[in-house]
């Protein structure tokens, strides 16, 4: 089956935005073995919409749109595809009380036009949107396809991947599987050098690595009759790799590095306290970004400044003005004194130079110290790393962020 993608949205022929729809329903087609024959970006404007469908359908036997889904009158893509397939828009009931209860959920009242949303081609599969309010849908004649998805990449990713993907998948007469490695501390390249001829031969389950954050992800994808079929066959290999790849591999069907160490802190019952200057927070956000942080994280000090680190969390002012803010005894004494400031069973400390210049000491940029401070009955064990990161500024602190993530992640409990 051949595909074409047909983005519709005036912005992106403005150049305002990326088309990375397209990127992200490209890359699970080829997990599908679907090959994606067109990329095209069409504006909002009725009669270029058609006739840019007109010619996908002349070419291709599915045409995934994009966009043009939502309550106003430059969204146009659901009414174009509708007619060039000869189906009439209909209310679909089931859709409309998902978009009431959305509202409802958000304190907002619906307009009007909302209810446009849910007017789908009849007949249609409907993909219902738990991530916004526009369904999407997919439509079938004479053997060729029409899917809909939702423009903002936060619901048109999720929608593809658990439902379009599954329609797709049953076209052929199977089912799909997935299930995604998280690695820190080996990049892509590394671990596709290591794991090159087990992925090269693996064909179903397929190994398929990708670059994220700083991060390598691994996918194994797996297709049968049915889903638990799927699951049977990928699960052996997840065990494989987790074993050729060792401790880098921070989780299974996890979101996060963060997500790990909260579920990890929380079992233990343990508490954290974050004291960062170079990452301004970084690792006290990513924290709190995930649900029931407020059971393990009590606090942090964004301690930029000297005096803070010293009027805050008890730096020595000696050790300060002898070895500098960028040092190992600084991260040790900022990951302490947090932990005493917060009473926390767990201090870090986090120093270092994010760039683009070095600091006055000449220290390199991307010199980065992490310390873990840990109660230990009476007392405590502290420990620090050093490390040497590189890229830009923004890359600098979020790696330092990971790597601190990552020791937290490490630590024995
Ligand atoms: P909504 O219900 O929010 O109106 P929609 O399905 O009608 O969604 P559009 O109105 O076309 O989608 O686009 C909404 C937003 O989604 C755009 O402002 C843009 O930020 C983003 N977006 C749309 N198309 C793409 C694309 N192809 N790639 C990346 N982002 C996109």
């Amino acid at each position: 089956m051949r595909v074409e993608i047909l983005a519709v949205g005036t912005e992106l022929l403005l150049g305002e935005i990326a088309n990375t729809d397209a990127q992200d329903v490209s890359q699970g087609l080829s997990e599908l073995g679907l090959d994606v024959l067109y990329h095209t970006v069409v504006g909002d404007n009725p009669a270029r919409v058609r006739q840019a469908l007109e010619l996908a359908l002349s070419r291709v036997d599915i045409v995934i749109t994009t966009g043009g889904l939502g309550p106003t009158y430059d969204d146009l893509t659901k009414e174009m595809c509708a007619e060039v397939f000869g189906y009439k828009l209909v209310m679909h009931e089931e859709s409309l009380e998902r978009i009431e209860s959305f509202f409802t959920k958000l304190g907002r009242t619906m307009t009007e036009n909302n209810k446009k949303q849910a007017m789908l081609p009849e007949g249609c599969t409907v993909f219902s949107n738990d991530w916004g309010t526009a369904p999407g849908c997919a439509m079938e004649k004479n053997g060729q396809h029409i899917l809909m998805l939702p423009g903002p990449p936060r619901e048109c990713k999720p929608m593809f991947r658990y439902r379009a993907m599954p329609y797709l998948a049953a076209l052929s007469g199977g089912a799909l599987h997935s299930d995604w490695l998280r690695i820190f501390g080996m990049g892509e390249s590394a671990v596709e050098d290591k794991l090159r001829e087990l992925m090269e031969a693996a064909v179903n389950p397929s190994v398929a690595p990708y670059a994220k954050e700083g991060e390598c992800l691994l996918r194994v994808t797996a297709k049968a009759e049915t889903e638990e079929a799927a699951a049977a066959m990928t699960a052996p290999m997840v065990e494989r790799l987790k074993n050729e790849l060792g401790d880098v591999v921070y989780g299974v069907n996890v979101d996060s590095l963060e997500q790990v160490v909260v579920e990890k802190l929380r079992a233990a019952g343990l508490t954290l306290a974050c004291a960062e200057s170079c990452t301004g927070g970084l690792v006290t956000k990513r924290i709190t970004d995930v649900p029931g942080a407020s059971a393990v994280l009590l606090g942090g000090v964004c301690s930029y400044a000297n005096e803070i680190k010293a009027g805050v969390l008890g730096v020595n002012k000696q050790i300060l003005a002898k070895h500098g803010a960028v040092s190992a005894p600084v991260a040790v004494m900022m990951a302490q004194g947090v932990r005493r400031l917060m009473n926390a069973d767990i201090g870090i400390g986090i120093t270092g130079i994010a760039g683009p210049a070095s600091d006055d000491t000449n220290k390199p940029v991307g010199l980065v110290y992490i310390a873990v401070s840990r109660r230990e009955g009476e007392g405590s064990v502290t420990f620090v790393r050093e490390l040497h990161l590189s890229g830009n500024r923004e890359r600098i602190r979020l790696s330092a962020a990971s790597n601190a993530l990552n020791l937290l992640r490490k630590l024995p409990v």
